[in-house]
């Protein structure tokens, strides 16, 4: 059996990231996210349902392969019809003996919702006041690693990539969370400082990857199992396309184009 580590990088658009910045792990490519919102593409997700390739198969086969794919990624013989009934990825590899954890500060993994279901151990970083930067969630996915003698799946959301990009010189504006649109002037955005932002978000998943890879190793070593690594996006960000900025219920191309690797640490 493998740990399993769902590593999401929040509001991270595909082409914010170096194709070249995941190359450790595997072939980066291009999927689409099943949302543009954080809370349902999370639901999705731990459904099982990665982010999702462009082809025109039936919905039957998507959820086939998409099911499938769990075999490899755990090591354990799993059918598609293993995620029936619940559908909720979570409770399956409880089921099959893995302890499951999530390191998330995302609000919707607050302890009332629907998404708060079968986690032995939450809220990590809001107990140890350690943060939700990628370098932090390596430590603490390190910490679950080590001291586990069961297999593990971890659930990390990391905020490098969220807006403000945890940088403290970009404009913070009240319910930017969501999206904004239309007069620009009203929310303090101009023109420059959205190209000022879209980089700032590239550099922002550089160095997150680049710290992701460098602690990888020590990551990992404190485990007797091999760790199969999933780094995603739970849905893109717009700068100003179309006159949107952020995420949230609307419809472009770059809010859903999410970058997506994988692969086995051993
Ligand atoms: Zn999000």
């Amino acid at each position: 059996m493998n740990n399993v580590v769902l590593f999401i990088l929040d509001s991270c658009r595909y082409d914010s990231v170096d194709e070249k910045a995941l190359s450790w792990l595997g072939d980066m490519s291009k999927r689409w996210s099943w949302s543009g919102w954080t809370l349902p593409s999370h639901m999705c997700m731990l459904s099982g349902l990665m982010p999702h390739t462009n082809e025109p198969i039936s919905a039957a086969r998507a959820y086939w392969y998409q099911f499938r794919e769990w075999s490899d990624r755990t090591g354990i013989e799993l059918e598609a019809s293993s995620f029936t009934p619940s559908y909720w990825l979570p409770a399956l590899l409880s089921e099959s003996g893995y302890k499951t954890y999530v390191l998330s500060t995302v609000p919707c993994f607050n302890s009332h919702t629907a998404l708060n279901r079968v986690w032995h151990f939450e809220d990590l970083f809001l107990k140890t006041h350690v943060g939700l930067r990628t370098v932090a969630l390596m430590d603490g996915i390190r910490l679950i690693l080590s001291e586990s003698s069961e297999p593990v799946f971890i659930v990390a959301t990391s905020f490098d990539t969220h807006y403000p990009y945890l940088l403290d010189n970009l404009p913070r504006v009240s319910g930017i969370r969501g999206g904004v649109t239309g007069d620009w002037s009203e929310t303090g955005f101009f023109s420059c400082d959205l190209d000022r932002m879209k980089r700032a978000q590239a550099d922002a998943a550089s160095r997150s990857l680049i710290a992701m890879q460098s602690k990888m190793q020590e990551t990992c070593a404190g485990s007797e199992l091999p760790t199969h690594w999933i780094v995603t996006a739970d849905h893109g960000e717009l700068f100003g396309e179309e006159g949107y900025f952020g995420h949230g219920p609307f419809v472009h191309d770059k809010l859903f184009e999410v970058p997506f690797a994988e692969g086995l640490i051993k």
